[in-house]
């Protein structure tokens, strides 16, 4: 999976790559998190079977009509893609328009706002979880001092220079990817963080099972009730 800073699918070298990389056959998922402003010409190359996107619509960069255009060539193509937005009151309107135009089969998750749970009216976060069902779930800080997590053991996170860190949220390396021997720091340990927020971080919290709610699609976030 990418987690790139800014839109990485503009550039026709990520294009390809995802597109290069979801053939290969030791490669079961390849991922991506854009916003789909690029052109999707390219999905053309690519295998449908292994690619998925985590597209994120932004109502006050993009407008609707062009962002499910997007989502409707990738419903054409077969490619498996989950949309996120920032769950922001004032996007309520864009967000409930996004909703009715996209099939029920697309999963559309409202990102939680952690910082502004506090002042969020009651109706709002109603609102979002009546969008979201598993909004309520991204709305913790889960607390993961000491508890067990895939991350590190069979989840990393890999920077430009192949240093490997468990996840994005632990800075320090535990390894480096072209290592012959790097296979040897892939192991099971505590979290040494007090608390984990971020869906690409808690869902591989052992305690919380969610690999039971999101199953093959855990990477571009698509439960499997939407599989
Ligand atoms: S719980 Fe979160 S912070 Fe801790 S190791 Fe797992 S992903 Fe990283």
């Amino acid at each position: 999976m990418f987690t790139p800073w800014g839109e990485a699918l503009i550039h026709s070298w990520y294009q390809q790559t995802l597109a290069r990389l979801s053939h290969l056959p030791n490669v079961r998922k390849v991922t991506i998190q854009t916003n789909l402003s690029c052109s999707l010409d390219w999905i053309e190359q690519a295998n449908p079977d292994c690619l998925a996107l985590w597209a994120t619509f932004h109502p006050e960069w993009s407008t609707l009509d062009r962002f499910v255009e997007k989502c409707e060539i990738l419903l054409d193509r077969g490619i498996r893609f989950s949309v996120g937005v920032v769950g922001f009151p004032q996007f309520r309107e864009a967000i409930a328009t996004l909703r009715q135009r996209l099939p029920q089969n697309v999963y559309l998750w409202i990102n939680a706002v952690k910082a502004e749970l506090p002042q969020l009216a009651a109706e709002d976060r109603a609102f979002f979880q009546s969008l979201d069902p598993l909004y309520e779930l991204n709305t913790q800080h889960y607390f993961s001092l000491g508890k067990s997590c895939r991350a590190g053991a069979s989840v990393i996170s890999v920077d430009g220079e192949g240093n490997i860190r468990r996840c994005h949220f632990i800075k320090e390396a535990i390894g480096n990817l072209y290592d012959p021997a790097f296979e040897s720091v892939l192991f099971e340990r505590p979290c040494t963080n007090e608390t984990c927020h971020c869906h690409i971080g808690y869902v591989h919290l052992d305690e919380l099972e969610l690999e039971k709610v999101f199953g093959s699609g855990i990477l571009e976030r698509v439960p499997i009730a939407y599989q």
